[in-house]
């Protein structure tokens, strides 16, 4: 008899992927069973790979994949999409009763757990997820749509979290697949904003260039370089994550100015700037974490409607058998990459 594979997924240790064939899970009441259409691979699943102190309640082996595009097979009758529609997932799995989750800041529910992380990812055939957590996106491109877990919900998130006025100047420092969302999502909610990049290489600023955003090249002296030719911003959003970023950020802000860190840096932020100076600037400093289900549900209707074009963004697209060249591929970062992903 042939053994016919169950459900082809990868698993990731430190150091190791593996693909392997498991049994299909259970399908517990309130949740899908999803075929995957679509799987992005970012910089996360790369921590996974290199080995990292994981959150508490996960466990290697990890079955990743967070950014997921799917078809749902099966669902409880009224529950949710039903089988058949085409679904992106929230990659956390929240409560839904704790203060957090009660107030709108999701994104910290302490018992939270994260798609790829706590429980099976998408880097798979098949996989669930909780019917609550699927956001509709028919008539999408599959491999387009798993951007927006992710990459395109986070940077929504971080506009959100910058407060930006209509009409107003945002600056963004760091342009990869986020810091390029960001750009693109301001301008589609407000063709009247004034937007700037603080980019590193060549290829980005053509690629942020063709979108007719004016770049700065370089952090070194950003901040005076932005004020210069764009007069004082009244946000900066840094997705770059280099030690030089607050402090150039700071330079380029007016009073009451906001600035928001968005990347992973496990070093101190330093700021070249005094106590009084951003007492006096009324100068705001906060983080942006992630995305709720509201983020997602909102891009993905962005997309939905014609307002934002994620046409460009995938520049790597790779079967699941071929999981391994894809983490390469992210390791590497050759010249032009924005996402990678996976359809299974
Ligand atoms: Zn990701
Ligand atoms: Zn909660």
């Amino acid at each position: 008899m042939d053994a016919v594979p169950a459900n082809l997924r990868l698993a990731v240790s430190p150091g190791q992927l593996l693909l392997e064939n498991a049994p299909k899970e259970a399908r517990p009441a309130g949740w899908a069973r999803l075929k995957v259409l679509a799987c992005g691979i970012c910089g996360t699943d790369l921590h996974l790979l290199h080995g990292m102190k994981l959150p508490i309640g996960a466990a290697y082996p990890i079955f990743p994949g967070h950014e997921v595009a799917a078809e749902v097979i099966e669902a409880d009758p009224g529950c949710g999409p039903q089988p058949g529609s085409r679904v992106v997932l929230h990659p956390l799995l929240t409560c839904g009763r704790c203060q957090e989750c009660i107030s709108g800041r999701e994104n910290h529910c302490a018992s939270g757990e994260m798609l790829g992380v706590h429980r099976a990812g998408g880097l798979a055939q098949e996989m669930i997820w909780r019917s609550d957590r699927l956001v509709p996106a028919d008539d999408l491109d599959p491999q387009q749509a798993a951007l927006l877990p992710d990459a395109v919900a986070t940077a929504f998130h971080a506009l959100r979290r910058s407060n930006l006025p209509q009409g107003g100047k945002l600056a963004v420092i760091g342009s990869g697949g986020v810091g390029t969302n960001i750009l693109q999502i301001s301008r589609a909610l407000d063709p009247a904003v004034t937007l700037v990049a603080v980019v590193n290489s060549e290829g980005t600023a053509r690629r942020i260039s063709e979108l007719g955003i004016p770049v700065i090249h370089g952090l070194e002296g950003a901040g005076r370089a932005c004020k210069a030719d764009f007069g004082e911003m009244d946000a900066v959003i840094d997705f770059s994550g280099a030690e030089a970023a607050p402090n150039e950020a700071i330079r380029m802000l007016r009073k009451g100015g906001r600035l928001v860190l968005g990347s992973v840096r496990d070093e101190r932020v330093s700021l070249a700037t005094s106590y009084t100076g951003l007492m006096t600037r009324e100068i705001e400093i906060v983080g942006s974490y992630s995305s709720t289900l509201s983020d997602l549900r909102a891009v993905t209707e962005l997309v939905r409607s014609g307002q934002l074009s994620l046409a460009g963004l995938v520049t790597h697209i790779f079967a699941l058998e071929e999981a391994e060249q894809a983490f390469a591929v992210l390791e590497q970062r050759p010249a032009g990459m924005v996402r990678v992903v996976v359809t299974a």
